[in-house]
């Protein structure tokens, strides 16, 4: 199984998993266009998509024209009620499509995602409809192949941890540096709202992942950083905030992969 985080921040994110010449994609916060043509390097197109996971009704995860092409291209898009209840009280496209297969309720936090099996778990975030962190398995060789994609939390609630637990993969935001966050020139309403309901900081990342590892019978192939927030924070201290968390709990082996704004990743195959 393969994962690439096609970008990510808060202008977009988009996350594409591929085992077989199917995929999934997990949020669409890009126009189709840009979408497509990061999908054709990797040998895929909209042609492979077996569904779209939604995590959240923010516009950095959901691009309104990209759902309506989405929805037109005859691809299910799948996230839990609450979400496509505000998909469809925004969106005239999602408005039409509900009560078809188009708009896949995810019930009792499971859904089949042509032969990925995805779960999600509900996290704080201040976005109606709620937010939810996805694990996407599927079968391999060895077994079960299972990548975690958790964006946009302000906080790790109860049970993410075993959830998330013997994930070969690890897509975990790594929103912000305290210390750039408190003296960046955002209004303190911001400067809280992203501390508490909004997104983790480098250290706490290092610690979910952290937790997640002990958590695990096995240590993750790589550790993704997302979300890495323009003003607040650089790739290189996520990096190395990061490598340090996992150093400090003798998994320093484990490779941390960076992602881009508006460029992919490189790919992170695993599970072979
Ligand atoms: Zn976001
Ligand atoms: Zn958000």
């Amino acid at each position: 199984m393969h994962v690439r985080v096609l970008g990510s921040s808060s202008s977009g994110n988009c996350t594409v998993l591929w085992d077989n010449g199917r995929a999934v994609l997990i949020d669409i916060g890009f126009s189709l266009r840009y979408i497509s043509r990061h999908l054709r390097p990797i040998g895929l197109s909209f042609r492979e998509v077996a569904g779209v996971v939604i995590t959240h009704a923010h516009g950095d995860h959901v691009h309104p024209n990209t759902l309506s092409s989405i929805l037109a291209l005859g691809i299910p898009v799948f996230a839990p009620h609450p979400i496509l209840d505000v998909l469809c009280e925004y969106f005239r496209e999602a408005r039409k499509a509900r009560g078809t297969p188009r708009l896949r309720p995810i019930q009792s936090g499971h859904a089949d995602v042509g032969p990925f099996s995805v779960d999600a778990w509900a996290v704080p975030h201040d976005a109606a409809g709620g937010c939810y962190a996805y694990t996407v398995s599927g079968e391999c060789l060895t077994g079960v192949a299972k990548a975690t994609v958790a964006t946009d939390l302000g906080y790790v609630p109860e049970g993410l941890t075993a959830h998330c637990a013997d994930s070969h993969v690890l897509v975990v935001e790594s929103n912000h540096d305290p210390v750039m966050l408190e003296s960046s020139r955002r209004p303190l309403w911001l400067k809280e709202r992203i501390r508490t309901i909004g997104h983790l900081s480098n250290e706490k990342a290092g610690h979910f992942v952290r937790d997640v590892l002990t958590a695990s019978r096995f240590l993750p192939d790589a550790v993704v950083l997302a979300h890495v927030s323009k003003e607040c924070n650089t790739n290189a201290r996520a990096v190395e905030s990061m490598q340090r968390s996992l150093h400090e709990h003798g998994a320093g082996s484990v490779r941390v992969v960076e992602t881009f704004r508006n460029a992919p990743n490189e790919t992170v195959s695993f599970c072979l």
